[in-house]
Formats: C-alpha cells, structure tokens, sequence
C-alpha cells in the first residue's frame, strides 16, 4: 500500500502564494483555496460526511464545485461524478447503481432533484451546515484508494461506473507531464466539463503541478479565443466541435506565442480541421484515452500531427499498449482491438462482473476500439468494436465513412451503422444532417471518389438531428429507429 502526502496540504505547503485558480475576475491561491477547501471539509463532516462515504456531486462548471470536489478528497469520501446533461432517470440509475450515501446539487438543479426518485439523502451546497470542527484533516493519501467514480458516456450501451484511484489519478498526471513538460507559466484552461475526466483531470493536474486552472462555466468560442490570445492560458483541452467553433470564430486572428498546447481529445479529429490549425500555427496535441484510463493514455505531438496525420500518436511513458487479433499481437498495419497497460487504468467497474471479467485479462485493458500501428509504432484508432460493419466479409469502420461525408460541404452532420442484407450480411447507411437537399446521386459520386465501392453507403437518409448522448457523443445504434 503506497501512501503519499495530502496532495493539497502539500501543494499549499510548498507554493502557497501561487494561483490556483481563476474564474471570471476572481482569483484564489493554494493557501487560500486551502482556507476555503478545509471549511468546506468540516461543513460537510456535519451532513455527515465520513471517510468511505460515496457522494455525489450534480454540479456545473464553478468555483464552489472545485472547493466541494477537494474537500470531499480532505474528507476521504468517494465523488460520484452525475453528468448535469442527463434526465432525472439517469441520474437515478447512477445513484442506484453506486448506491451513493448522499447527493451535493446545485441550487440551479433543485427542480430536477425534486423529480428524482430515489433514496439518496439529497442537499442543496448553498444550505451547508454551517458548523465546524469536526473535521480530522488527512495528512496522506493511499494510492490504491477510490479516490472518484466516473460513468462512461454510454455510447455503446448503459454508462459503466469506473473506480478511479489516487494511483491512477498520480500516473495520469505523471504521463502527460512526461510528454508536455512543465512551464513556471503554465495555466491550463478548463471549459469542458468538471464531470468528466478531460475536467477532472485538470483540477488534479493543477495542484500537483502547482500551476492554475483558469475556469470557464461554459464553452464559449469567443471568451475561450480571447483567452488563448491574451498571453495568459498555455494549455486548452478541447474536443473537436470545440475546436471548430473556435477556428471560426477567431477567422484571420491567430493566438498568442505563449499557447503552447491544445490538447485534442474524446474522439476522432476530422484532417481538414488538423490542416486548418497547422495554417494558423495552433498547436494540436491530438489524443487517446477514455474513462477507464483516466483521460489521455495516447498523444501525438505537433511536429507529427500532419506527418501522421489520423493517429492519435504513442502511448505515453509509463503506458503500454499492443493491438490484439484472434488472440495474437497483430502485426503493423493489421487492424485489432487496442489492449492497454499502465497504472493509470481503473482497477475494474462497479457492479459489472461480466464486464469486469471480459475487459481485463492479466493486467491488459480491452478497450472496446478498434485500430492499428504503423510501422513506427503511432496508434490509428479505427473505430468501436461494438459498430464495426462486416459487409460480404469485409470489414467496414463507420467513422471512415463520416469523416469522407462530413467533410462535403452540403453536409453538417453524418451517422453511419449497418443495416442487415440478404446478400451481403450488413451494408452501410448513412444518416446525414445538410445545409440544403443534397441528392443521393451526389453524395454517391463524392463517396465513389473516396471509397472503395462496398464503403459506399447503401441508402442517405436525411434527418433533422443526430441521437447523442450527454456527452455529445453519437450513438450509432439508435440510428436505425430512422428506418421504422
Ligand atoms: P461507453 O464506454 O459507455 O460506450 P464512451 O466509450 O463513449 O462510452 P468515454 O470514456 O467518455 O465513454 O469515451 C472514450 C471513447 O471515446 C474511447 O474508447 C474511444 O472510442 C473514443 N475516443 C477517444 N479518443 C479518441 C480518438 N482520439 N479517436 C477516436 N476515438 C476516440
Ligand atoms: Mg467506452
């Protein structure tokens, strides 16, 4: 069992003059944020609040939620990260499912904390109790303990609760320090969301570098380009309709010298959009990761972005990562499933037995996508295992088919999954948002142009909105409710 000091007493400890965060005009210190963060802990221990206890928290992109998230570490209780997009029935499911002790919301949320139906003691954080001593501050941490429990996005099926440990958190941070390096000026901007661990993982980040995050409630392209060209951010995580609103929005302009890092992630990144920030000199760090690795385990660097253009790049140091075919390692260029090692890889699923049997074997991690490495060892990630599409014995990644549509200029959005055939097995349909009613001959020949002949989708079905899940993710199988 390997301990470590409080990471926050430590921080504070040894900078504590040094900016934590900022949010808005205001600013906090580690030693202040402390302050906030230990008054907090002891509110919270009168709810009661022990060490173990599992507390969810419904919480938007604020101070508060940061101060609540790290008492809740000062307390040794369990954070259940809920989704603030999800319905009351998902949150429901969640509560059930970790059966947490208590549920922290914000007074913005009270209405559908009203409807929830569960027996999860609920509190509003502005009703606090407002009495202290209670609290015994933890001079340590255990690496091996449960430090969050995070969902998956449910893209491929109802969310999994993964355990993420301080360990993974420590390792996490470690492998994208080893790759980034470390400026005394680093700030890191943060306006994707805090329940996810793309945010997360920059609160944890922030005090264990000591540097800060500055903090934004919601993504918006124009705040976020002024940010990027005031000097002060060098560090952004993005996922790509971020990106692409932010190119938009900023036109001729380019950013500040001083932005060293945009950190590319959640899924794949369309190449026109690689092209266009390697113009304007911005600098893409495109990456893997997920859940279960508690956020980045992949990154490509930008002097490779275009030369590798599509891989997501090596697997960080400590990380390991092979691609696995019919039980074999696969050789370069042979698609399989990716299969990770590192101690940054959650050590199983909530109440997933299955899941927790058939995902992890001998150390590895399954990771459910599917992809490759060249001959110089950079990882392509193809697509999910679950959406793969065998047509007449060929193997066809829906995402390759998305990416060729999305980037004809009539076309806005585009879902591809396969659709059973007699004669084929499965053959792709495409389900397209577009700006106008373009034809299907047209989109044929553009697809013609680009693909082999049996990617080529079948039929294009125009449809008015895309089915996503709270994290904006598209959920390929419930496209075919189009076809009932
Ligand atoms: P669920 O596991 O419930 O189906 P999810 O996998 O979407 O949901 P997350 O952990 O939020 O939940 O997302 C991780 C997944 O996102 C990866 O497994 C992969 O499929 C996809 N992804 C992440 N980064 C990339 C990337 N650079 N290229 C392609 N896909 C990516
Ligand atoms: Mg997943």
């Amino acid at each position: 069992m390997s301990t470590m000091p409080n990471w926050l007493l430590k921080r504070a400890g040894l900078t504590p003059r040094r900016k934590a965060l900022v949010f808005g005009r205001k600013s906090w210190s580690f030693e202040e944020m402390l302050h906030i963060v230990l008054e907090t802990a002891d509110n919270l221990a009168f709810l009661p609040i022990f060490k173990g206890s599992r507390a969810a928290v419904l919480m938007s992109n604020r101070p508060e939620t940061v101060f609540i998230i790290h008492a809740l570490q000062q307390i040794g209780a369990e954070v259940v990260f809920l989704n603030s997009r999800l319905t009351p029935s998902e949150w429901a499911f969640q509560l059930n499912d970790c059966k947490a002790d208590i549920l922290l919301f914000e007074k913005s949320f009270e209405k559908s904390v009203q409807q929830l139906s569960v027996t999860t003691k609920t509190v509003c954080i502005n009703r606090l109790p407002k009495e202290t001593g209670q609290l015994k501050i933890r001079e340590e941490f255990n690496l091996d303990e449960v430090c969050s429990i995070m969902y998956t996005s449910g893209t491929t099926g109802k969310p999994k609760g993964v355990l993420q440990t301080y360990g993974n958190h420590w390792w996490s941070a470690a492998g994208s320090v080893l790759n980034l390096g470390l400026r005394e000026d680093d700030m890191w901007l943060c306006t994707v969301p805090l329940y996810h661990i793309s945010g997360f993982s920059i609160l944890l980040r922030s005090v264990i570098y000591g540097i800060p995050v500055m903090l934004m409630d919601k993504f918006d392209e124009k705040k976020v380009n002024d940010a990027l060209s005031s000097g002060k951010v060098t560090i952004m995580s993005a996922v790509s309709s971020m990106l692409n609103r932010m190119l938009s929005e900023l036109g001729d302009e380019t950013y500040h010298p001083n932005f060293r890092c945009l950190l590319l992630g959640g899924g794949p990144a369309p190449r026109p959009l690689l092209e266009s920030c390697k113009k304007k000199n911005i600098p893409v760090y495109q990456t893997y990761g997920m859940t279960e690795t508690v956020s980045q385990i992949v990154t490509l660097s930008p002097e490779d972005s275009l030369v590798k253009i599509g891989s997501a790049g090596k697997p960080l140091f400590p990380f390991q990562l092979k691609i696995m075919n019919e039980g074999r390692e696969a050789a370069p260029l042979e698609p399989g499933e990716i299969v990770v090692r590192g101690p940054n890889v959650t050590p199983g699923y909530l109440n997933r037995e299955t899941a927790n049997k058939t995902s992890f074997q001998d150390g590895w991690f399954s990771t459910g996508d599917i992809g490759y490495l060249d001959e110089d060892g950079y990882v392509f990630v193809l697509d999910r295992r679950s959406d793969l599409i065998i047509s007449g014995g060929e193997n066809i990644y829906p995402a390759e088919i998305e990416e060729v549509l999305l980037a004809h200029p009539s076309v806005i959005e585009a879902g591809v999954t396969g659709v059973a055939d007699e004669k084929w097995g499965q053959v792709p349909y495409a389900f397209i948002v577009s700006r106008d009613d373009i034809s299907e001959e047209r989109l044929v020949d553009f697809c013609r142009e680009r693909l082999a002949p049996y990617k080529v989708p079948k039929k294009f079905i125009h449809v008015g909105e895309l089915p996503k899940n709270g994290a904006n993710k598209l959920v390929r199988r419930e496209l075919v409710q189009f076809l009932k």
